[in-house]
């Protein structure tokens, strides 16, 4: 194929050349129009939950316990009275797995209400633009004080602005590292100046910044150029996913119109209202629903990556629609295929069963594991300083350190047993010779052993041995480990 692709000069300028466009385009800072109405209670109901979540979890106690608590230090997660800990990282990892097939399930069935309902970006950066009407007005309000010279009233209002903005930073990133270092102990050290972790200042100060910036300034920037999610989010979606959406069919050709000459409108099927002179579509070009976007684009150019799903322009459309007498719904939740043929299709398609057939596996492999995980964990580890010892009987000695960790929220009162190893054992740690132990609830217990044999009874150079924890009473092994006991058959005497 001889295929050549014209080139053509564009060093001065002329009539045929080709407009030449900037690729990268300043931000234009987006003024949010305060709106009320159905789905915005319902953000506010949801995201105040989150928020309310996020500060009290980790000032709830569970027996003494934490309710969260990401113990690094002592390397244990506490989870609403249940202790994680390292050798758990495969019920962590299952249930990371299931938080994102349930992601993916709501996404392919209703579009991105995750950004626009429980995202803490959307959570704080609706708070902070609530905080923001509060000091410096409506969005008219704002947009004139930006323009006006710096005076005593702007200076005010705008240092009320960003001294709520800071103090609830401060709170956010005191609370975040409260979720790693106990917030019980992390208070008193901060306000005595006590504290002994220069991480956790480090955290307190980075987050606190990181969250100034985010919700009060970045804002919709990280949705739209920060956000993995938000890109990859789209191969979820499906014609039949429900979106928000801008009915074209009803709402186009748009324009002005007085509310006198709209004709009311068909409530339920949501046919065209045309208005009677101009033989207008229903949208009356108001840009209400581009003014109370938080990401600043316009629903009725189509889905656009730029889109959270908040549902905002829904509700700022809906009011309009009610002042006009037009049936609600110009702008609304449905898939692609109702757009274009008018009528909603089947929702649960082949994707959304696969997502849900993988989500139901893993939480029932997730079930299981849990019933599996054994609560008493027990590992043996030989001293690597040397093969034996001969003590001052001329008995061969081998020493131990058993690790035992109750992961029960409750002490337990257990024994060590040896089955059947030909010889005796004792551990500095337990008192009387007794093989009986107490371990308290989350604790992880040492225990130096040292196994003795008369090397009359050593057959081998090597003997398995079985290290069994058992209940006192009833002998029920909890955890067994093996290992092995070194010794030379034949001694030299
Ligand atoms: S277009 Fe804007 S207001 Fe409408 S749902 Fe998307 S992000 Fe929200
Ligand atoms: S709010 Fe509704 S009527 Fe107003 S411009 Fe948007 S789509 Fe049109």
């Amino acid at each position: 194929m001889n295929a050549k692709i014209p080139l053509v000069d564009i060093s001065e300028s002329t009539a045929d050349a080709p407009e030449i466009k900037e690729l990268y385009e300043s931000r234009k800072k987006i003024y949010v129009r305060e709106i009320s109405g159905y789905f915005q209670r319902i953000r506010r109901v949801t995201l105040s939950l989150l928020l309310l979540m996020y500060f009290s979890f980790c000032w709830i106690t569970v027996d003494g316990r934490q309710l969260v608590l990401f113990d690094i230090q002592e390397r244990k997660f506490h989870l609403f009275g249940a202790t994680f800990w390292p050798q758990d990282f495969a019920l962590l990892a299952m249930a990371l797995i299931i938080s994102a097939f349930g992601l993916f399930f709501v996404t392919s069935l209703f579009g991105r209400v995750w950004c626009g309902y429980s995202c803490p970006q959307t959570a704080w950066s609706l708070m902070f633009i609530w905080l923001e009407e509060r000091f410096e007005g409506s969005r008219l309000q704002r947009i004139k004080l930006d323009k006006a010279p710096l005076g005593m009233n702007k200076l005010l209002r705008k240092t009320g602005k960003h001294s709520s903005w800071l103090l609830i930073s401060l709170a956010t990133a005191v609370t975040f590292v409260g979720y790693f270092y106990p917030i019980r102990e992390l208070m008193p050290d901060l306000f005595t100046g006590s504290i002994s972790s220069g991480w956790a200042i480090f955290w307190i100060c980075f987050f606190t910044l990181a969250t100034y910036a985010n919700a009060g300034w970045l804002r919709e920037q990280v949705c739209i150029y920060m956000c993995p999610y938000a890109r990859f989010q789209s191969v979820m979606f499906n014609k039949n996913t429900q979106i928000v959406g801008y009915d074209q069919s009803r709402g186009e050709p748009r324009g002005n119109r007085s509310r006198i000459s709209a004709k009311k409108a068909e409530p339920v099927n949501l046919q065209p209202a045309r208005s009677q002179d101009k033989q207008l579509g229903d949208c009356v070009d108001c840009q209400m629903c581009v003014q109370v976007c938080p990401t600043g684009i316009d629903i009725r150019d189509g889905l656009q990556y730029e889109c959270i799903g908040c549902a905002l322009c829904i509700d700022a459309c809906d009011s309009i629609m009610e002042k006009m007498d037009y049936a609600p719904g110009l702008i609304r939740y449905a898939s692609e295929t109702e757009f274009e043929k008018g009528r909603p299709e089947k929702k649960f398609d082949a994707r959304a069963k696969g997502y849900a057939l993988v989500l139901a596996l893993s939480l029932v492999c997730f079930s299981w594991m849990m019933m599996q995980r054994p609560m008493i964990e027990f590992s043996v580890s030989r001293d690597r300083g040397g093969l034996y010892q001969l003590n001052s009987m001329g008995f061969v000695e081998n020493y131990y350190t058993l690790k035992i960790a109750n992961k029960q929220e409750s002490e337990r009162y257990l024994a060590l047993n040896l089955g059947d190893f030909n010889g005796t054992w004792s551990s500095a740690a337990l008192k009387d010779r007794s093989s009986q132990f107490r371990i308290g609830p989350g604790e992880l217990l040492t225990l130096p052993v040292t196994l003795t044999m008369n090397p009359d009874d050593i057959k081998s150079n090597h003997t398995d041995v079985e290290f069994t924890i058992t209940t006192p009473k009833q002998q029920t092994v909890e955890a067994s480990a093996l290992s092995r006991f070194l010794g030379p058959v034949n001694l030299p005497y």
